[in-house]
């Protein structure tokens, strides 16, 4: 819609002002000492401390000036506007990047990602009313898309004001959805952004491989898991001249605030009786997760924060761990050593985000005077019985996916969850992606440190028809004519028709 055709009370509202004075004034503030770094220059970790950094507004306060109701007008409306810039997570500018103007906004089509109400036949087996976001439905069938949304945006920027060079190398440690994501959105950015991802040996699905391959970004396998690899980045990162993509990054945790700003859109902002369920793997998407809910709840566009529940695997599990002890005053943060998972994009046993974690769960269960974030760990075989399950019943979720929806059923057998909750549950990524754990399943090959076993009710396999006494078929290249073509049709029908027990009309 046109912008004299919106409500003439609105329209001041829809295209984000950036030449005012009373706009946002973004800055980096360190987790552990408080000291802030103004944004002209990419910081990772405090240059007096080396703790991780969050992105603050200074100039928060501004946005309480306008009530709730205006805001979900605000959004609402903004929705029906053609500017491309604002389609995707930047539709909530004012709160993901007050200071990137509209021509730096990178988007690729990311965001506003489906929520689909289970059927009620999962809804029965899961006990409780739940939808899926399909985040995999996102460019690189990923949710990482949101927070390089805001990662490349940024660098845009600050090339536009001429802080940093022109030429960009955009540099990534992945378990395989973050390189995907980061070689994507710098290949739109060619040629002055190049891009260079670092992938532990065999630990990222071909799937996953062939995207940043396909994208023209330089690929390095390391050997080890990601945790090893993220040593190598980081390293590159303090002694080069690189822009360093992961979470550490603190850009992308304010694109992947998106994600609760649209469910909390997606639902009217009603968010009473909402839980919001999603896997931590080097913890980046929780952190943001309640971050966004946070600034919702602080500016009145929700009145209650949601629940949100966290998921790891057994097999990797360091932040499950560290809640179990319930004085916080004794938890301590061990790193584990992480086993072979199907939820491999959260394989993670020393999670770069767990300060931030920390600091962000205290704030979130005072601010609700109640605990409202928990933490449960599922196993391989749940993950994969669910996932299955889900997809036999109209969806297109992940491993991580199916990770979450077993989180939701342990969470309402242990209490966490009540009866009339509605939750959300987060599949991170498309099905497709982890296809060879599907395939693993339905062969039964899994080796054996993935403790899983098949279920027969979830197996599916193809089945060949070539019927015997046929002495012709066709092959590539070689079509059958006449006769032969007909008996050949005629009996490769019938049984199929046999298999399915098809009756005649
Ligand atoms: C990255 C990723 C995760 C884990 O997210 P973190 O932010 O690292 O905790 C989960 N699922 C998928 C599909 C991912 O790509
Ligand atoms: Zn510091």
């Amino acid at each position: 819609m046109k912008l004299e055709n919106f409500p003439e009370d609105i329209q001041p509202y829809l295209i984000p002002d950036l030449t005012s004075d009373e706009g946002g004034r973004l800055i980096y503030r360190c987790l552990e000492c408080g000291l802030e770094y103004g944004i002209e220059k990419l910081l990772y970790t405090c240059p007096e401390c080396g703790q991780v950094l969050l992105i603050y507004d200074a100039n928060f306060d501004r946005l309480k000036k306008i009530s709730g109701e205006l805001w979900h007008r605000i959004f609402d409306y903004r929705k029906m506007l053609k500017i491309s810039a604002l389609k995707g997570i930047y539709l909530y500018h004012e709160f993901i990047g007050p200071i990137i103007p509209l021509d730096s906004i990178v988007y690729l089509g990311e965001g506003h990602t489906p929520v689909v109400e289970a059927n009620s036949f999962l809804q029965k087996k899961a006990g409780i009313r739940f939808y899926f976001k399909n985040d995999g439905q996102n460019p690189s069938a990923s949710f990482k898309d949101r927070g390089m949304a805001s990662a490349f945006s940024y660098i845009q920027f600050i090339v536009s004001k001429g802080y940093i060079s022109s030429d960009v190398l955009a540099i990534c440690a992945s378990t395989g959805d973050t390189s995907a994501s980061a070689a994507l959105y710098a290949s739109y950015l060619k040629p002055h952004v190049k891009s260079a991802v670092l992938l532990p040996h065999k630990k990222v699905t071909p799937q996953q491989l062939s995207q940043p391959l396909g994208s023209g970004a330089s690929v390095f396998e390391i050997p080890g898991v990601f945790d090893d690899c993220m040593k190598v980045v980081e390293a590159l990162s303090e002694k080069y001249n690189v822009a360093l993509l992961n979470s550490k990054n603190a850009w992308r945790i304010l694109g992947q605030e998106s994600y609760s700003y649209e469910i909390a859109q997606d639902f009217e902002y009603d968010m009473s009786d909402k839980v919001v369920i999603l896997p931590i793997g080097n913890a980046g998407n929780i952190t943001a997760v309640m971050s966004g809910f946070l600034k919702f709840y602080e500016t009145g566009i929700i009145n209650t924060l949601p629940k949100i529940i966290g998921v790891q695997s057994k097999h990797a599990n360091p932040v499950y761990k560290y809640y179990l002890e319930p004085d916080a005053g004794k938890r301590e943060f061990v790193p584990v050593t992480v086993r072979s998972s199907v939820a491999q994009a959260a394989m993670i046993g020393n999670p770069v985000s767990m300060p931030r974690v920390i600091h962000l769960v205290d704030i979130y269960n005072s601010m609700s005077d109640k605990q409202k974030v928990f933490f449960v760990e599922v196993s391989e075989q749940d993950i994969m019985d669910w996932e299955l399950l889900a997809n036999r019943n109209g969806h297109i979720a992940c491993t991580h996916g199916g990770e979450s929806l077993a989180a939701l059923v342990s969470a309402y057998e242990q209490g966490i969850i009540e009866k009339n909750d509605v939750a959300i549950v987060d599949s991170t990524a498309h099905a497709l992606k982890f296809s060879g754990f599907q395939k693993m399943y339905f062969e039964n090959s899994f080796p054996e440190e993935f403790e899983i076993s098949p279920n027969p009710d979830l197996i599916n396999s193809p089945v060949f028809i070539r019927p015997k006494d046929l002495e012709k078929v066709p092959a590539p290249g070689k079509p059958l004519t006449g006769e032969d073509f007909k008996q050949f049709v005629e009996r490769t029908s019938e049984e199929i028709a046999n298999a399915l027990d098809l009756k005649k009309v």
